[in-house]
């Protein structure tokens, strides 16, 4: 078995270049969200306010998800707007709102300060509510199956404006705007954008999310997941940070002919090497590592590739593995096709021969553009 020598899978090479550094643009204004506890702190002070208003100010927004100035009676009428003005800021308006599978799905466009677009979706389940977060506004990484990445990076998002979906997501669950009213219990950086690439921003983003209240919102860290298409030295640099989210790495080929085409980012850094950190990363945090294989049609679903995937992540990983598989959301004008559902379900028998598991992962929000690598914000969809 193996490729064919001139295996011809239909992509034309992506013309788009990686883009590692976003663009620089204007910052958005100060935010409670971007500041640690004691930095709330001393902003708070250099404001010839009590230090206590700090913990107040941070129960609200971390605790209550409230960014209401008036509703916050704890604080003197007169000290109230002020320091609301000062730190919450308005980051994100709500541009528009879409749900679809019976309201437990829910997508979000949102304006940034400057115009930028980005969106978000929260997805309620039985036992549990998602949301799924955008750390960049667009994405350089290019994949040429994904929405996302063929419309390119805008800008990086700061910690605040990710946090900010977070708690809107949180408030939307608390309030029943997704069935009955629950707790956002997970986050998921699946949105848009390449979270190592802002690296400093995602990791302060995962403190305030998963920090107890007031210093964040309380979310277990074993409930956040980071995805990427694998930056290895970022990888690395992850499992150092004494975090026990769970990674997800976009491997989507077990070769790097075909990884090379479908993550653009594999000419950096290759099949072997992503593995490696990623082992690397589940040694130092004990968390399995989540591998998602987007699944297209006779592009990387054969069943020779199954055997290879299973092969390769049983021996990289051991038990330290799950696969996602998930069928391709073709993107509009896009050539490509999910795999057939028996092909689909050849393609997990073989990876779980080999000892690796492996899920079909439903994909919700299909019919509102919210499913995975569909989020391209645009306002006249
Ligand atoms: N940049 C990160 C996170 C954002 S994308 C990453 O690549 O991991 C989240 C997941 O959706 C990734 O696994 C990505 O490869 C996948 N994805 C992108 N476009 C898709 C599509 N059209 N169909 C199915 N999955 C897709």
């Amino acid at each position: 078995m193996g490729a064919p020598a001139n295996w011809d899978t239909g992509i034309a090479m992506s013309s788009l270049p990686l883009v590692f550094e976003a663009p620089r643009r204007g910052r958005p204004p100060r935010h409670l969200a971007d500041l640690s506890l004691q930095q709330r702190t001393e902003a708070i002070t250099e404001l010839g306010e009590p230090p206590m208003r700090a913990k107040q100010l941070s129960q609200h927004y971390f605790g209550r998800l409230s960014v209401d100035g008036p509703g916050m009676t704890d604080i003197p009428a007169a000290a109230r707007e002020r320091l609301a003005g000062e730190l919450l800021p308005p980051l994100l308006t709500s541009v528009r709102t879409v749900s679809c599978d019976d309201g437990a799905t829910s997508k979000t466009l949102w304006r940034a300060h400057d115009g930028t677009l980005l969106e978000s979706v929260v997805m309620r389940y039985p036992d549990r509510a998602t949301v799924c977060v955008s750390s960049q506004a667009g994405c350089g990484m290019a994949c040429p199956f994904c929405a996302t990445g063929q419309g390119g990076l805008a800008r990086n998002l700061s910690t605040a404006e990710i946090a900010d979906q977070v708690r809107a997501a949180a408030a939307m669950v608390r309030d029943g705007g997704l069935g009955p009213p629950g707790r956002l219990s997970n986050v998921v950086f699946m949105g848009m954008g390449e979270p190592l690439a802002n690296y400093r921003r995602t990791v302060d983003a995962v403190r305030r999310i998963c920090d107890p209240v007031p210093r964040g919102f309380g979310i277990s860290q074993r409930s956040v997941t980071v995805s990427t298409v694998g930056l290895v030295p970022a990888i690395r640099r992850l499992a150092d940070e004494g975090l026990s989210v769970t990674l997800a790495v976009s491997l989507h080929a077990p070769d790097d002919e075909l990884r090379d085409e479908l993550v653009p980012v594999n000419t950096r850094w290759k099949v072997a090497e992503v593995l490696a950190a990623a082992r690397g990363y589940a040694d130092s945090t004990g968390r399995r590592v989540s591998v998602e294989y987007a699944l297209i049609r006779d592009v990387n679903d054969q069943p020779w590739r199954a055997d290879l995937l299973g092969s390769l992540l049983h021996r990289a990983l051991g038990p330290l593995v799950h696969v996602n598989a998930i069928p391709l959301n073709p993107t509009p004008g896009s050539r490509w096709d999910a795999s057939p559902k028996p092909v689909q379900e050849e393609f997990v028998r073989r990876v779980a021969a080999a000892g690796v598991p492996c899920t079909v992962r439903d994909t919700r929000g299909r019919e509102i553009a919210a499913a995975c690598g569909q989020l391209a914000a645009s306002t006249d969809r």
